[in-house]
């Protein structure tokens, strides 16, 4: 009984302990577009049950409402706001499709507004709630909204590494990395993150070669994909990294009933992301990392199931990945200095089943051309919006101080997205 007590005392001394720690190294995984729908269809296809994806094991999940200012019915009031005018649990339900399913949450979801992007990213890097269209950015004082990597930079403790498979300056790392009344003001967005906010490291797309001189008139060592090469993580230790991800394209599935199968493009992202995470432990100092899968967004938007699973695919295998890296003691990255969140923006597209599908299996399409018009019809699944949606979001986290997301739970079981701010601010921050 008294060993028994002991070791409990133990328990509880090491778990205080590793709290009070500051978190050396933050992970936020970012599905761009990824509804509760997106989770279960990769998981029918990888296991034929749900909830078996990689986060589906982690310690901490909950649900997030993501909703933005434009979202809100009646007028916001940043002090004095009804958190039922932005999602309504009564109406929508406190879990998402396929969870829950009623004609009126279903109705709920069609009409009612949603974030974008730019208003969700802002939501989490600055934990103020923003119209769409605005990278942390108060249309009402026109004033910017100072964001998480800010404060990083302020302190100068962290490094900070952008990654995302979109371009580098769209709207969720946009969101993390600069402030702008306009989303789409690219290349002022691309100039700010270049000249002001500097990441350590950026990793996407990039459609201006004026700006891949820009990067490297400012110090950026300018890398491909097909350019990498393992000592590179050993030599580029004192250089700022922009890694511009040309040909990217996401791995598709193959219809296969006996095993998972994804085909891959010319690499995996999941490698990028690794050599990024090396190459910064390299450095030798503390770094928030964020990781951004947008192709899941995109296929959602466009109804296009194959590519959707791919994106999933992707980001599962892109947190596996980190998981294991953290796993192998190769580096000093451990589960009580690391802290990991997997989470989304926001829904897309109200993919919805008729049929559940099995391990393998893909829905089944046919087409009807016409003289002017081809039509893609499936058996097996519907979307109901080729837009956004206020549905929940799963959040799900591990590691350092992974306690910390439980405060901002609510009796629920769901969180706002502003709590991200809120976490990443104590796991940064706080001593
Ligand atoms: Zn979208």
């Amino acid at each position: 009984m008294k060993k028994i007590t002991v070791s409990l005392f133990l328990i509880f001394l090491l778990s205080t302990v590793s709290y009070a720690d500051k978190v050396k190294y933050v992970f936020l995984f970012i599905g761009d577009g990824m509804s509760a729908s997106s989770e279960v269809a990769l998981s029918l296809f990888l296991y034929g049950k749900t909830k078996q994806l990689f986060w589906n094991g982690f310690p901490v999940q909950t649900y997030m409402t993501t909703w933005s200012r434009t979202a809100y019915v009646g007028n916001y009031d940043k002090d004095n706001f009804n958190e039922k005018n932005g999602y309504d649990t009564e109406t929508a339900g406190t879990v998402p499709y396929p969870y829950y399913r009623t004609d009126q949450a279903e109705e709920y979801f069609r009409k009612s507004g949603a974030t974008d992007s730019a208003a969700a990213a802002t939501a989490m890097a600055t934990g103020v709630k923003v119209y769409n269209g605005s990278v942390c950015y108060d249309k009402e004082t026109e004033k910017n909204i100072p964001n998480i990597v800010d404060k990083i930079n302020k302190k100068k403790e962290y490094s900070v590494a952008l990654i995302t498979t979109d371009n580098f300056y769209s709207a969720t790392p946009a969101g993390f990395s600069s402030h702008n009344v306009n989303r789409r003001d690219y290349k002022k967005i691309a100039s700010e993150i270049l000249l002001q906010t500097k990441p350590e490291i950026i990793v996407g797309r990039n459609k201006y070669e004026e700006i891949n001189t820009l990067a490297r008139l400012n110090g950026y060592y300018y890398l491909e994909p097909s350019d990498i090469t393992e000592p590179q993580v050993f030599s580029l230790t004192d250089k700022k990294i922009f890694l511009n991800l040309k040909k990217y394209y996401v791995p598709q599935p193959v219809e296969d009933f006996s095993t998972d199968s994804f085909k891959y493009g010319d690499y995996k992202f999941s490698d990028i992301v690794l050599f990024a995470t090396k190459t910064l432990l390299q450095k030798n100092k503390p770094f928030f990392a964020l990781v951004e899968v947008c192709d899941i967004d995109k296929a959602n938007h466009k109804h296009v199931y194959t590519k959707m699973l791919g994106g999933m695919y992707e980001l599962n295998e892109t947190v596996k990945s980190i998981y294991d890296l953290i796993n192998s003691k190769s580096t000093d990255m451990t589960f009580d200095n690391t802290l990991i969140i997997v989470t989304a923006d926001h829904s897309t597209g109200m993919l919805r089943f008729r049929e559940k599908l099995r391990k393998g299996e893909l829905p089944f399409t046919f087409t009807t051309k016409s003289k002017k018009t081809t039509v893609v019809t499936n058996r097996d699944i519907s979307y109901k919006t080729d837009w956004h949606t206020n549905e929940l979001v799963g959040c799900y986290c591990v590691g350092a101080r992974s306690d910390i997301l439980k405060k901002y739970i609510n009796k629920e079981n769901i969180m706002d997205n502003t709590s991200i701010y809120k976490i990443l601010n104590e796991a940064l921050f706080s001593n």
